[in-house]
């Protein structure tokens, strides 16, 4: 039996593990979201991601399935973090995307970011990153897209809509997350090695 406890890993991906203000702030967004301590813990290289050579983006569906692989057995649940474009292939990119119900789940800043975020930037920056944040990592609990245009799990086409929502859950969303916990605490109530 480990001794470690349950915790939200959040993993950059290539030198985003320098921007130790940004980590803070997303480890304190989660926290105060989902209830689990989080740590910071990088798994993956850019080096490691897949480039499409024809569309020069990063797939992020296989990413998803290699961090759940490779994630430690305390990670409740893993949010990568990385700076590339990422894709699937029925879109031409994403802000994100979470395994539903699963461990897995990514964020680019790319979308977010102007090149050189200006200072006075970085806290629209952080604000957008921590919503979607907690967006991704939110559909890991099983939540998915929601109607109402405030809540942090609607879903969001520009980015200005995602300046328009909310870092929090609508009521409904919370009630659906509350279930979600309290199945995860039945379910897990140890953490055993295997
Ligand atoms: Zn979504
Ligand atoms: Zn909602």
């Amino acid at each position: 039996m480990s001794s470690k406890e349950h915790n939200l890993v959040i993993s950059p991906i290539g030198d985003l593990d320098a921007d130790e203000a940004l980590l803070e702030r997303l480890g304190e967004a989660l926290r105060q979201s989902f209830g689990y301590p989080t740590d910071i813990l990088p798994l993956l290289d850019e080096e490691d991601l897949w480039l499409d050579p024809v569309r020069k983006q990063y797939h992020s569906t296989p990413i998803l399935e290699t961090l759940s692989l490779i994630s430690p057995p305390e990670a409740v649940k893993v949010l990568a973090l990385t700076k590339v474009d990422l894709f699937i292939p029925i879109l031409t990119h994403v802000y994100g995307e979470a395994q539903l119900g699963g461990k897995a789940c990514i964020l680019s800043t790319y979308r977010f970011s102007e090149e050189p975020v200006l200072a006075a930037r970085i806290e629209t920056f952080h604000c957008r990153l921590v919503k979607e944040a907690v967006h991704e990592v939110g559909h890991t609990f099983n939540l998915r897209h929601c109607g109402d245009s405030a809540c942090v799990m609607h879903y969001c086409r520009s980015v200005s809509e995602v300046d328009r929502k909310s870092n929090q859950f609508c009521r409904y969303c919370t009630v659906i997350l509350n279930d979600e916990m309290k199945r995860l605490a039945k379910e897990t109530p140890v953490i055993s090695e295997q």
